[in-house]
């Protein structure tokens, strides 16, 4: 196809994917990104079998590895007894089961890794300093206007800036966005500051209604990752840098097992974040024309399953090999969305359901929800799976 210029929006996980996938079908890319520098949040993301099959098509899955260390199965707690309630495996036996492994990753150590595989293939691709603002298309380009007062013409554009994605509005308007009710908190400790308790079972999350916490090790246990998910029903902002108390977090979770409050004070003030999580109607269409959305711009989901990143890596994969396969841009990205939107609106949907299973009860108490495992997510493999015909899509 004879297309010389693809915009990308953002450079997150889904939108670095994205240029190293067209990257490696051969197409030339720019990535904008609104930081000033090149960063990922402090935080654990795990990846599972069905992303680790893009990442290691890609070249990048051995560095990944290299870096995460082996990932362990992780126990389900009663959050009032510390019990072991059941057991998710996250192990050793996935590469006969799927193929591909599941790691933990350290979020800046996935984001370095792809950031230097694509400036490898094209060392000025990446604008920093780049926060889009609007865009507009006809029928011969695409033009995209950034806060710094530059523009950028290309032939398509791919719009990867998260879930409150702003080419996504200029797609198709302000949608209806719910606050859920639910807080998330984050944070990372080094391992010499995690309580004894907690380090017995270093993999596991605490069940218990309305509320749950889980923790990992990261980068060959050095350091421990900590999510926890509650209630509060006044309503929190959206964004994953607003800082939190610890106070507030212990009284979300004061009826919790004594090791969670120890681990929970032992975060380093400063440390700890939060955010409201929105909750999104899955999107009809993801193209208008020559622009299109990848990633949580185009599905942003709850974190229940753990697979925003994954399912943002597997657009990706299927963004590249559908460039690789068609005729025109209109063809690709037809290919594009019919290939994925059942998937990724699927998963999104899932994790709706998740977030209901796991933090509601049942006559048994805590209840672990089905996870990701058992809805079959991982057996999805974005570099096998056949691709969709395109089929008619909305004109510019
Ligand atoms: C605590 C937590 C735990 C999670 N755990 C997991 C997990 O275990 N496994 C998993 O698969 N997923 C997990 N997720 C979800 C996952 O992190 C997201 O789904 C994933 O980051 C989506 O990637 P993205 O690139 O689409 O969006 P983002 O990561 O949000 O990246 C968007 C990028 O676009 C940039 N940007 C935004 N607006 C603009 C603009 N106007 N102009 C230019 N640039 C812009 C941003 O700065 C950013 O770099 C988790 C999420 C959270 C919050």
């Amino acid at each position: 196809m004879q297309l010389t210029r693809i915009s990308i929006i953002g450079g997150g996980i889904g939108g670095l994917s994205a240029a190293l996938s067209l990257q490696h079908f051969g197409y030339r890319v720019s990535v904008f990104e609104q930081a000033r520098e090149l960063r990922e949040i402090g935080a654990g993301v795990a990846i599972s079998p069905n992303a680790m099959h893009a990442l290691n098509f890609l070249g990048v899955g051995e560095r990944v590895t290299r870096e995460a260390g082996p990932a362990e199965r992780y126990l389900m707690r009663h959050f009032q007894t510390g019990a072991v309630i059941n057991t998710r495996w996250t192990g050793p036996d996935y590469f006969e089961r799927f193929g591909a492994s599941y790691h933990q990753v350290h979020r800046a150590d996935l984001h370095a890794t792809l950031a230097a595989a694509v400036l490898r293939n094209d060392p000025d691709c990446i604008f920093l300093d780049h926060r889009f603002e609007t865009l507009r298309q006809d029928h011969k380009h695409v033009v995209a206007t950034f806060a710094n007062g530059k523009t950028c013409t290309s032939d398509v554009l791919v719009g990867c800036d998260g879930g409150a994605s702003k080419v996504r509005t200029c797609l198709f308007g302000d949608e209806a966005v719910n606050y859920t009710g639910k807080v998330a908190f984050r944070a990372l400790l080094p391992i010499a500051n995690v309580p004894a308790g907690i380090m017995k079972i270093p993999y596991a999350m605490f069940v218990g209604v309305n509320r749950n916490l889980l923790h990992y090790p990261l980068r060959h246990r050095t350091m421990l990752n900590v999510v926890c998910f509650a209630r509060e029903p006044n309503w929190q902002e959206e964004g994953w840098m607003i800082p939190a108390t610890i106070d507030e977090c212990v009284r979300l979770h004061d009826d919790f097992h004594q090791d969670v409050l120890d681990l929970i004070r032992a975060v380093t003030p400063g440390t700890l974040f939060k955010w409201g999580l929105r909750d999104r109607e899955p999107l009809q269409q993801y193209t208008k024309g020559r622009v299109t959305v990848l990633g949580d711009a185009a599905h942003p989901m709850t974190p229940f399953l753990g697979q925003g990143a994954c399912i943002a890596i597997e657009d990706a994969m299927v963004l590249g090999r559908a460039f690789a396969v068609a005729g025109t841009f209109e063809e690709a990205f037809g290919i594009y969305e019919n290939t994925r939107k059942e998937r990724a609106n699927g998963v999104q949907l899932a994790s709706r359901q998740q977030a209901d299973e796991v933090q509601g009860a049942t006559e048994r108490g805590p209840n672990p929800g089905a996870g990701a495992e058992l809805r079959g997510l991982y057996s999805y493999n974005p570099v096998t799976v056949p691709l969709a015909p395109a089929g008619d899509m909305t004109p510019v």
